[in-house]
């Protein structure tokens, strides 16, 4: 019975469900679709569309050293999935259709509509389990609910893990060679210009690159993460963001890593090791956030009495945040960051966020789109969590009043502004203790070609708390 794998999320060959699953019941093709229409829908970053497909290409070579040709159909967008699906199925006599599931409200959707339109050329569907440790909807309250407290869903997760620890899939023998022949794949996607080399160079792609960076976190950083996870200027965290984003690698990879480096154990013993396991399972919960809750697929606030924020429309301070020129070095750093490698340190992230949502009261949702169309590892679950956290819009969010001020941010986490000398040039000669705030140096002194801030923070600040306490339900 010939099988068809169709890859998504999921660009790698070990620990693939659906892979393993396809090859186990009989002969297989992989296909993959190119749908540009729909990437340009969800605001796909050009580097990630980039990464997607430096990845297809390391994908389609494992996948011919298992003798399972790689097929590539272009299609505009997901409305065109079940024809396309269709006929590949029916020019390979394909009895059975394998994917690992996604969790996202278009995807759903797809994924219905496909499966549908396959049964009625009584073609199986089968969907499995895959980019995410549980099942959403298999971890809930009492009362049957979705968590909206991580704290809480963490403690169910972690009585999980102690009793029956996800293992990773193997993978199949080699099959018999199949008369089809791989496609090539697409080196470019209209409407989404490559990346310079710069940036591909800071993120190889490849199953064998991501499990390299996964070996190495593991041995050298894990260990250290706990105390260095903060700090820009360090490489205290894993940069695993995009290999997990596009499947590359696999949560079950990254969590029997971290528990080889801590002797088998996940909740005691190397706290770097817990805190990381701790950051997988946030990937996890917002993941469960976006099935539980699918009104935040939907550009909408998890706290309804938020969707009342009197946002500014202020396109000049956006887009001074965009271009990083708001006279805020931490955050203009970040934001540079970001512009030049698809990448945000995770302590930059919450900076930013807060800095636009509250200091400047301009919607999370304009920052959300931002960064999902500038990201390499853009993922609309952990980039709406991040958001609604950040503008305390969101489940489990910062509390309103909780407002990060950026230059003691910069000061506590970047003190020798290591981090923002290798972003800012035109700041490289400012001293450790003013680069932090170069206006207060005033007059003469001040760097120049540099802006002052955009906004004043202590004032910025008072107006984002009477926006908030205003609406807020015990108000
Ligand atoms: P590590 O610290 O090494 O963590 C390991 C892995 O755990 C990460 O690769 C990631 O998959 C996961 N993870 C870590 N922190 C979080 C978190 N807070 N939420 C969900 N998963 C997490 N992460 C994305 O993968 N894609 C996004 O689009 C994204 N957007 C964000 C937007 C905002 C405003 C904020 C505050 C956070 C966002 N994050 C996003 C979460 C986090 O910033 C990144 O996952 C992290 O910086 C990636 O770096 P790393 O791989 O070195 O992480």
């Amino acid at each position: 019975m010939q099988q068809l794998m169709w890859f998504r999320s999921d660009l790698r060959t070990q620990d693939n469900t659906a892979l393993s699953q396809a090859m186990r019941s009989g002969s297989t093709i992989a296909l993959y679709l190119v749908t540009p229409g729909q990437w340009q829908r969800h605001d796909d970053a050009p580097c990630k569309v980039d990464f997607w497909l430096r990845n297809l290409a390391e994908l389609s070579q494992a996948l011919a050293a298992l003798n399972v040709p790689l097929l590539v159909r272009q299609c505009h967008d997901w409305n065109d999935a079940p024809l396309q699906i269709a006929d590949v199925c029916r020019e390979h006599t394909i009895s059975a259709v394998h994917v690992n599931e996604e969790y996202g409200i278009n995807e759903s959707l797809r994924d219905r509509q496909v499966a549908a339109y396959l049964s009625q050329q009584a073609i199986a569907w089968h969907s499995h389990l895959d980019q995410i440790l549980f099942k959403p909807g298999s971890v809930l309250t009492r009362s049957g609910g979705y968590f909206q407290v991580y704290s809480q869903f963490r403690k169910v997760c972690y009585e999980r893990l102690h009793s029956a620890l996800p293992g990773p899939v193997t993978l199949p023998r080699a099959q018999t060679p199949l008369a089809v022949k791989r496609d090539a794949i697409p080196t470019a996607v209209t409407g989404f210009a490559p990346p310079s080399e710069s940036l591909r160079q800071l993120w190889p792609a490849g199953e064998q690159a991501a499990l390299q960076r996964l070996e190495r976190f593991a041995e050298e950083q894990v260990a250290f993460y706990k105390d260095e996870r903060d700090f820009p200027a360090k490489p205290g965290t894993s940069q695993l963001s995009a290999y997990l984003a596009a499947g590359v690698l696999s949560p079950r990879q990254c969590l029997h890593a971290a528990l080889a480096a801590n002797q088998g154990e996940f909740d005691s013993g190397n706290a770097g090791v817990v805190t990381w396991v701790n950051e997988l399972l946030w990937r996890e919960f917002y993941k469960h956030i976006l099935v539980g809750y699918p009104r935040v697929s939907r550009h909408r606030a998890f706290r309804p009495e938020t969707e009342a924020v009197p946002w500014r429309d202020a396109p000049q301070e956006l887009a001074a945040w965009q271009e990083g020129r708001t006279g805020l070095p931490i955050v203009d750093a970040a934001m540079r960051q970001l512009l030049a490698t698809g990448w945000m340190h995770n302590r930059l992230r919450m900076i930013v966020a807060m800095f636009l949502t509250k200091n400047l009261l301009i919607d999370w949702r304009e920052g959300e789109r931002f960064f999902m169309r500038h990201l390499i590892d853009g993922d609309l679950a952990a980039n709406n969590g991040g958001w609604q956290w950040s503008a305390s819009t969101g489940t489990d969010a910062a509390p309103y009043f909780r407002i990060f001020n950026p230059i003691s941010q910069s000061q506590k986490f970047d003190p020798d502004g290591q981090f923002i000398r290798q972003w800012m040039p035109e700041l490289a000669t400012v001293n450790k203790r003013d680069i932090h705030d170069p206006s207060a140096l005033g007059g003469l002194f001040a760097p120049s070609g540099y802006p002052r801030p955009i906004v004043d923070l202590s004032r910025s600040r008072e107006r984002a708390l009477a926006a908030f306490k205003n609406l807020s339900p015990e108000a």
